[in-house]
């Protein structure tokens, strides 16, 4: 498994429609675990596969940091209520906006071994979903915000 280069905003890349996948290939499957390493080593919730350049209809979300979820071909068929709060994207380092997103949605997949499945989420697994969803359809957080993008100022324990 490897770490892949995070495309940032303004690579043309992050504005394509993704393809379907038609099956799992090994290559497939190097780059689901590439795009968990990525996700974690970057401390994000989410990447979808054109953030690592590849124009594939793929997400991986983890909100929790032990409940990995793999998403392949993903369709959100559901969504309830609403909710705004602060979201950011790996594509835009150090920035946050708000946004308003569904409350609750059911989204329908495949995972990795094609298997297709439900996954309903609340909260921010519903904003994630939302989120990650949009980038395969070349959608950025930044056409949602309401207001300004502003930087994000992170803590720093050490001092
Ligand atoms: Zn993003």
């Amino acid at each position: 498994m490897a770490i892949r280069n995070i495309r940032e905003f303004g690579d043309p890349v992050l504005n394509q429609v993704c393809k379907e996948v038609k099956e799992v290939t090994p290559r497939i499957r190097d780059l689901i675990g590439d795009m968990l390493d990525t996700m974690y080593a970057a401390n994000g919730v989410g990447l979808a596969a054109p953030q690592v350049g590849i124009l594939k209809r793929i997400v991986v979300i983890d909100t929790t940091g032990e409940d990995p979820h793999i998403l392949i071909n993903p369709r959100i068929v559901e969504r309830e209520g609403e909710q705004t709060g602060s979201e950011g994207c790996l594509s835009l380092p150090g920035k946050a906006g708000q946004v308003t997103r569904p409350k609750k949605v059911k989204v329908v997949a495949y995972d990795a071994e094609m298997n297709e499945f439900e996954l309903v989420g609340e909260d921010l697994l519903a904003r994630a979903i939302c989120h990650e969803c949009d980038h395969l359809d070349g959608h950025l957080y930044t056409e949602k915000v309401e207001g300004e993008v502003y930087e994000v100022k992170y803590e720093d324990n050490e001092d």
